[in-house]
């Protein structure tokens, strides 16, 4: 087929426990946007892309296909050139998300690409590709996380004010690795369940008692442990800086550097990729062995990354590049978009509020609203999407090689 305009593009939702629910007088952010009655089910992701778990559809010629099929049968057309030879086989090298939270999700770290392409052969079941995951999230409202850990001088201070983990501190000070962050991991990993449960309650109990004046670490702690209450992850409250996004803001997550999103809505996006290494806070497997070889022990400083801004007519384009060739990202606010200064690469974007135009060769072809994706294949040239009514943001996910 002849690529010769703006396909449009219908993502997956995923709908897991850690979602927002419609309740008195809001809806989650995810139904919102689609324009669809919530019921009563949690809203926790929109997968815009081609990852063969929960694979997009692009509306080509009147039918619906997959998109990860389209490419493969024309990989050039629709990736590029440059993006069409990265990969073998050639594939869609990022994934672009909407995610929504009001509870936290699991503590987790990805792979590098090393790390990942081992992980698939040895453990499958539990790391689905072989790829490499680098992540950005970019708040679209105040938005809450974990990210990277702390200095070890105030993770110490904050663990030694707490009497009830005065055990796990000698156990790390006598262990092998004394006085580093992995040390100390290494020592709560080691701790069976049933004294580790009694740690934390007694922890719990301890910052609770009234009269005790809680610090941000301790605040946390008690939040996570409502729920889940003896999960190893609430000791992560204590480990882990705690960041608050405001809108536009962006959270760059290199492989192995630990994180939870906590809460609040945001456009997510990474390589294509899947593979999740689990420390706690979830029903799910822990892989203590893989998170021990794989994390960064290292306290994390700026993780704030900052986009290239360029103002344009009466709005601003904001580009967030990472060290990654697999994917860029830029937000176009009230600004027109010509596909030719993107260069010649597949680009996925989402109308994320107000009404945009697509045009061809001069000609408008659709009027695309709030909610809607699309998908602009590398063949599409001299083409536009020029904003129709203030407050208009469109996210754009594209590669970057
Ligand atoms: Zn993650």
């Amino acid at each position: 087929m002849k690529m010769n305009s703006f396909y449009p593009l219908f993502g997956g939702v995923r709908h897991y426990a850690w979602g927002e629910t419609a309740s008195a007088g809001t809806v989650p952010y995810i139904a919102n946007l689609l324009g669809v009655d919530a019921g009563t089910e949690p809203w926790a992701e929109l997968w815009l892309g081609a990852h063969p778990s929960l694979p997009s559809e692009v509306v080509v010629d009147g039918s619906r296909r997959q998109l990860g099929e389209l490419i493969a049968a024309q990989p050039i057309d629709w990736l590029g050139k440059a993006a069409a030879s990265a990969v073998e086989p050639p594939q869609l090298p990022f994934l672009f998300k909407v995610l929504a939270c009001s509870h936290p999700l699991s503590i987790q770290s990805h792979p590098d690409e090393a790390s990942a392409k081992r992980l698939h052969v040895t453990k499958p079941q539990l790391y689905p590709d072989a790829n490499d995951k680098t992540e950005i999230m970019i708040a679209l409202e105040p938005f809450e996380a974990l990210a990277g850990f702390r200095n070890l001088q105030m993770i110490r201070r904050d663990l030694a004010a707490v009497a009830a983990f005065a055990p796990l501190l000698a156990a790390w000070q006598n262990g092998a690795d004394a006085d580093s962050l992995k040390g100390l991991c290494a020592a709560l990993f080691a701790m069976e369940d049933a004294p580790r449960q009694a740690m934390l309650a007694a922890a719990l109990a301890e910052v609770t008692a009234s009269g005790h004046k809680r610090n941000p670490a301790e605040e946390l702690f008690v939040r996570l442990s409502a729920e889940y209450p003896g999960d190893r992850g609430t000791f992560f409250a204590f480990l882990l800086n705690q960041i608050t996004l405001q809108p536009g803001q962006a959270l760059f997550l290199a492989p192995n550097t630990p994180h939870a999103y906590q809460r609040g809505a945001g456009i997510e996006c990474m390589t294509n990729s899947d593979n999740v290494i689990r420390a706690g806070l979830t029903p799910k497997a822990v892989d203590v062995e893989t998170l021990m070889a794989t994390l960064h022990f290292q306290a994390e400083g700026a993780m704030l990354l900052e986009p290239e801004r360029i103002s344009c007519g009466a709005g601003e384009v904001e580009r967030y590049v990472l060290p990654t060739p697999k994917f860029q990202l830029a937000f176009y606010r009230d600004a027109p978009c010509s596909v030719d200064e993107l260069g010649d690469g597949i680009g996925i974007f989402l109308v994320v509020s107000g009404r945009v135009a697509l045009s061809v060769d001069g000609k408008q072809v659709a009027e695309a609203g709030r909610g809607t994706a699309w998908v602009r294949p590398a063949a599409l040239r001299n083409a536009m999407v020029t904003p129709l009514e203030p407050g208009t943001l469109v996210a754009w996910a594209m590669p970057n090689f």
